[in-house]
């Protein structure tokens, strides 16, 4: 994926034109191991991709410069080149390919309509969590502490949000131990703001590498690590009433991360941690790489990759303010090059009909 691609991964994803969508009764379900799912040939047709490829296993759809790619039996699918952990496999039955129900409405649609989501947060005040800090180290790292590179991302991110007019609050500006319910008790204090917590990662397994970012599980489904829902994920959590928001703004902040860090691309995962969990305001956690890898561990060392972790972060937020604007709200249309190879696209607001 080029630089530019991914730079403007959330306005190509608003190339999708509602006007070949149909209404949402014209959503079929098909029952299968006691779940809803809906097929990958209504998804195309209900979004209006206008390519439809299988092989093997995989399928693939295309529409102008946008793409959504999985395969039969794996819970991954790139949507423009990102990968996202879908909360179910895709499934195969009677030769038709299955999305569950609960990833079309809480992956699929908001990230391919950002724009739909009633009332999103416009804010431009960020609540920026330093991970850890005072004993808790977070991970040991070969060349430093977690909570050392968490805390010098936020700061730089500050410093820079700053500049640019935003209100910037952090749960911890010095190294001192802060509960996690602290955190989110202090980010809830703001209502009408983003949340973005700053990590890093460790591993047993001296080969892991990459970024990966973190939203909030919808309720009822497992977190990512899990092979089924347990009775506690059918709690309502706070954080529930962003779920949209919040896949929005980790598709935003991982997208940013890809292109700025370059490297390896672990996917938008679920989880509950507590700081995404219960907070009122939409929020993401984010993994900048491994403290425990020889490359990844020497780059997060190195203050000019903290600095672009934290460019990252503003580049997220300002794709999430205009993916959820109401501008969004009306059909767009990305206008490319004739020649395919563009590139600042121009969304073109339709009139409303
Ligand atoms: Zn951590």
């Amino acid at each position: 994926m080029s630089f530019r691609q991914i730079c403007l991964l959330l306005a190509a994803l608003l190339a999708l034109l509602p006007a070949r969508a149909q209404a949402a009764g014209d959503w079929k379900l098909v029952k299968h191991q006691g779940r809803d799912h809906v097929t990958v040939a209504n998804i195309a047709n209900f979004y209006g991709f206008t390519s439809q490829t299988s092989s093997g296993n995989s399928f693939r759809l295309a529409t102008g410069r946008t793409s959504l790619s999985g395969s039969v039996g794996s819970v991954e699918i790139l949507i423009n080149g990102i990968k996202f952990i879908m909360s179910y496999p895709a499934e195969q039955v009677n030769g038709q390919i299955l999305i569950s129900r609960m990833d079309l409405s809480k992956l699929i649609e908001p990230v391919l309509r950002p724009g739909r989501i009633q009332g999103g947060a416009n804010s431009r005040t960020i609540i920026l969590d330093a991970g850890h800090g005072g004993h808790d180290t977070g991970a040991r790292g070969l060349w430093g502490n977690e909570k050392n590179f968490t805390l010098d991302v936020a700061n730089r991110a500050r410093d820079l949000l700053t500049r640019l007019g935003y209100q910037v609050k952090m749960t911890r500006s010095t190294d001192r131990f802060i509960p996690l319910h602290e955190r989110a008790a202090f980010a809830n204090r703001h209502p009408n703001a983003l949340f973005i917590s700053i990590h890093f990662n460790s591993s047993n397994n001296r080969d892991a590498t990459g970024i990966e970012t973190f939203t909030l599980a919808p309720r009822g489904v497992p977190s990512t690590w899990q092979d089924g829902p347990r009775v506690s994920d059918f709690q309502l959590c706070a954080g529930n009433a962003r779920d949209a928001e919040n896949m929005v703004l980790a598709t935003a902040a991982h997208a940013s991360m890809l292109r700025r860090l370059r490297m390896p691309d672990r996917g938008i995962k679920r989880a509950r941690f507590v700081v995404i969990r219960e907070i009122k305001i939409p929020g993401v956690l984010l993994e900048g790489g491994f403290v425990t890898h020889s490359t990844d561990s020497r780059r997060i060392a190195s203050p000019a990759y903290r600095q672009e972790m934290a460019y990252s972060i503003v580049d997220a937020v300002k794709s999430y303010r205009t993916a959820v604007s109401g501008a969004a709200t009306r059909p767009v249309a990305v206008q490319a090059n004739a020649d395919g190879t563009s590139e600042t696209p121009t969304v073109i607001l339709q009139s409303a009909n």
